[in-house]
């Protein structure tokens, strides 16, 4: 059970799927065009996130909850 018996698989740019290589400067994308795409995509996610709740945040929702019951 060697990987000998397969040959590495092609190697592509995550992005555009273009296939890239390991010498490349921009490795593993195709080129730093797709390296910023895919840093911007990666920041648009992280900034996207739900944040954990904190208890603080149940608390506000269990008053909101009991406001909205006391109305009549
Ligand atoms: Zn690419």
């Amino acid at each position: 059970m060697t990987d000998l018996q397969h040959p590495a698989p092609q190697r592509v740019c995550p992005i555009c799927k273009a296939p890239t290589e390991l010498n490349n400067e921009a490795f593993p994308f195709c080129g730093p065009r797709c390296r910023l795409i895919d840093l911007n995509q990666w920041m648009e996610g992280r900034y996207t996130v739900t944040r954990p709740l904190d208890p603080q945040d149940i608390d506000e929702g269990q008053t909101g909850d009991a406001n909205a019951a006391a109305r009549p």
